[in-house]
């Protein structure tokens, strides 16, 4: 089942920079992808187009069979679909924990507050950060925030989530807690797509690995041909 597909990406910026140069890719349903590639690379582009946090130039986005960069759709709504995560937290530093993971859920998905909490005390378990519910951001280590960003953002019930190098800005021994978070959302099937320098995770958990370089696709395979070919 095909849950993203990509057509024909461009993306230019003002300064003639082509971000994106022609990109064309189909996610499927439960894949875990990590992108890989040089600093500059597009790699971050690519990821924000799939949910337009980055509108190409031109081409199609299409989730679940919408065509989300046609001016008819509704964006919003399947945004809410695709969860993100991105190198800073982005959490609300002046609500607790638990405001920050039911925030969304009572607002957009109209849950009642104690649903969204309960919700929210699940999630918190199931990364062993329960006594932080009522912590604030300030209060919690780079890979305690970054574990909750990544709750935060399962609390919507997402089809999909992006990573946009979620361990880059963690030091060296917090970098491990959360991609043993990240391993657990493969093992239960999230579809994932993840911009990240760690190779240790694309070896061990990717489905399949895109290299890019230049705006462009260059190569891509499952993890074992990928890493053995010179
Ligand atoms: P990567 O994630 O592989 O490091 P990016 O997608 O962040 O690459 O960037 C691709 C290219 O586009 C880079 O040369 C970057 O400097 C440029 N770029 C990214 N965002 C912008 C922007 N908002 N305006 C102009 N150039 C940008
Ligand atoms: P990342 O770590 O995701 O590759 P960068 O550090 O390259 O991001 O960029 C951070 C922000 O600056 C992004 O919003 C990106 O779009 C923007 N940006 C990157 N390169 C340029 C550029 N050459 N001109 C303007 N904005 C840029």
């Amino acid at each position: 089942d095909v849950l993203i597909k990509v057509k024909d990406l461009h993306k230019v910026y003002h300064n003639r920079l082509h971000a994106l140069d022609g990109v064309s890719e189909e996610i499927l349903k439960g894949e875990v992808v990590v992108i890989v590639g040089p600093s500059g690379s597009g790699k971050s582009t690519f990821l924000r187009s799939l949910n337009l946090l980055e509108v190409p130039t031109t081409g199609q986005v299409y989730f679940e069979g919408v065509d989300i960069t046609s001016k008819e759709t509704d964006i919003d709504r399947h945004r809410q679909k695709m969860g993100m995560v991105f190198q800073h937290f982005n959490l609300f530093p002046h609500k607790t924990i638990l405001q920050n993971i039911t925030l969304a859920p009572i607002k957009l998905l109209k849950k009642s507050k104690e649903e969204a909490e309960a919700r929210a005390m699940e999630l918190l378990k199931l990364v062993g950060l329960e006594e932080k519910a009522n912590a604030y951001p300030s209060q919690l280590s780079g890979g305690q925030k970054q574990r909750i960003a990544i709750i935060r953002s399962l609390a919507m019930d997402p089809d999909v989530m992006l990573f946009d190098e979620p361990t880059s800005a963690l030091d060296p021994e917090m970098v491990g807690e959360v991609l043993e978070l990240m391993k657990k959302l493969a093992n239960d099937g999230m579809t994932m797509v993840v911009v990240t320098h760690e190779m240790g995770f694309a070896k061990e958990v990717a489905t399949r690995v895109i290299f890019m370089d230049e705006g462009k696709i260059k190569e891509q395979g499952a993890p074992k041909e990928f890493f053995e070919n010179p």
